[in-house]
């Protein structure tokens, strides 16, 4: 029997062994979340947020438990891991006590004596979910869904299996309808069987742009919506009046969180050249002092990354932009061992043509790009496939605005690194996607938006 396992990246042991869901198996779980659906779509907003707050609750209850579970199967951070169930169970309230308002009735004035837009639930919304924050994209995607009365089939990665079924307990433990929302423990290949079925309507994806394109193009033949969450390789424009000590501590957090693995985290650092040699500076002290290790122990601030394919893929990035001429300041090794654990990298110099320029890296290494000025610095900012988010150190608040509506993505930072909120709409342009999560937008994606004309 084929079976999905759980690697422990900081040891390379395995934790666990699933077996995959059989063709019966997903058609009896799809049965059973169609039924599910049928009832729930019936129930009134009151409720549903009833069932949420409660899952907020679970989340909180529980937090050591999935927070060690996320650090076990693929590697964060503890405290990070910690922080992200809080901001689960922030998402949770949100929607619960959002919901409404946004799904409202919107009244419309035509030639009929009572005219509205309804928003009303599609049915099975198919998540297929990306291992870097196990828990987080997967409650983006279910609080406002599940509040819209959809139903959810999550197909996790498969390095966090544990992840998934924990996330699938989470919604039995608060008292949500049996099998509402279910986890599916399929490899890649079988997402396809899934978003042809007719019971699934609608699929969203976080991930990579080869898995994006795969899950598009299927939808796009079944006619079903499809909302994408792909790569970004965000800019982090330093200016010549930025607050440098500010701007320096906050482009390391940006581009370490998650021990580099974050769509979102600064990627390429653009520097106008008056403050290169000090922003290259205090790169190389703070990366070089940086204590990596296990991932449990409470200092740790690099734990291991969450494959060793990914760790050498990135490796491969670094070496072949060193070939190409980026200069290395520091780190730029594997670290021996049977973890998947990478120096923290600084490489400077960094031009068009080199892979840190244009490809997306996914692990502690930061890319400096140089340039002479404001109008070089936005023009190297737009010259990526990607446009997910991006940030602008200045003093200048007003130039930060103009600058941020020049940059091509769908969300620009001043002053700050760029992080997903409930509150804001979040997501790509170009190759990173398309679709908003969170925020009313979010919840709209998989709603039929439906005109009632009464005459
Ligand atoms: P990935 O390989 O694309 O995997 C993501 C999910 O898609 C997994 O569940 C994976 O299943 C599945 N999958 C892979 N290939 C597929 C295919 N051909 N058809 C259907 N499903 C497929 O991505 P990853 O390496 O795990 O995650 C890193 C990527 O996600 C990065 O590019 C990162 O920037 C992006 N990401 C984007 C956001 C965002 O919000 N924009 C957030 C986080 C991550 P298996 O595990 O079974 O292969």
């Amino acid at each position: 029997m084929e079976c999905m396992k759980s690697i422990n990246p900081t040891t390379g042991a395995l934790i666990h062994s699933y077996a995959e869901h059989k063709a019966g198996e997903i058609q009896s779980i799809l049965a059973a979340t169609q039924n599910a659906w049928e009832q729930w779509r019936c129930v009134d907003y009151e409720v549903r947020a009833t069932h949420l707050v409660r899952a907020a609750a679970v989340l909180r209850t529980h937090k050591e438990d999935y927070a060690r579970l996320m650090t076990l199967e693929m590697g964060k951070i503890i405290a990070e891991a910690r922080a992200e169930i809080e901001k689960c169970a922030w998402v949770c309230d949100f929607y619960a006590e959002n919901a409404e308002g946004f799904l409202k009735d919107e009244i419309i004035e035509t030639d009929a004596s009572r005219s509205f837009v309804s928003f009303e639930p599609l049915g099975i919304i198919l998540a297929v979910m990306p291992w870097n924050f196990p828990f987080w994209q997967v409650f983006r995607f279910a609080a406002p869904a599940l509040m819209a009365g959809n139903a959810g089939i999550l197909k996790h990665a498969s390095n966090v299996s544990a992840c998934s079924l924990a996330i699938e307990d989470v919604f039995r433990e608060a008292g949500f309808p049996e099998h509402l929302f279910r986890s599916l423990l399929i490899p890649a290949w079988e997402v396809e069987t899934v978003i042809r079925d007719k019971r699934v309507k609608a699929v969203t994806l976080t991930g990579s742009e080869a898995a994006g394109k795969s899950v598009a193009s299927i939808a796009g033949q079944e006619l079903k919506k499809s909302l994408l969450e792909l790569g970004g390789s965000d800019p982090f424009i330093v200016l010549e009046d930025a607050d440098i000590n500010r701007c320096v501590r906050t482009a390391t957090q940006a581009r370490m969180i998650n021990s580099g693995q974050s769509c979102i985290a600064a990627k390429r650092f653009i520097v106008v050249q008056p403050r290169l040699a000090e922003f290259e500076a205090a790169q190389t002290e703070i990366l070089n002092r940086m204590r990596v290790g296990d991932p449990f122990v409470s200092d740790t601030e690099v734990g291991p990354l969450a494959r060793l394919d990914l760790r050498d893929e990135l490796h491969d990035q670094v070496l072949r932009t060193i070939e190409a001429g980026g200069r290395l300041l520091t780190g730029g090794n594997i670290i021996g061992g049977p973890g998947a654990f990478y120096q923290p990298t600084v490489i400077t110099g960094v031009k068009k043509g080199m892979p840190l320029y244009h490809e997306e890296s996914f692990g502690p290494v930061l890319a400096i790009i140089p340039v002479q000025d404001e109008e070089e610095a936005i023009r190297v900012a737009n010259d990526s496939d990607f446009g997910l988010g991006g940030s602008i150190w200045t003093q200048d608040s007003k130039r930060g605005e103009v600058l941020a509506r020049r940059i091509d993505s769908g969300a620009v930072f001043v002053n700050g690194m760029t992080k997903s909120d409930p509150r804001l709409p979040f997501g790509g342009i170009k190759k990173s996607g398309y679709g908003r999560e969170l925020s009313h937008y979010g919840i709209k994606e998989f709603v039929n938006i439906k005109s009632i004309w009464i005459a």
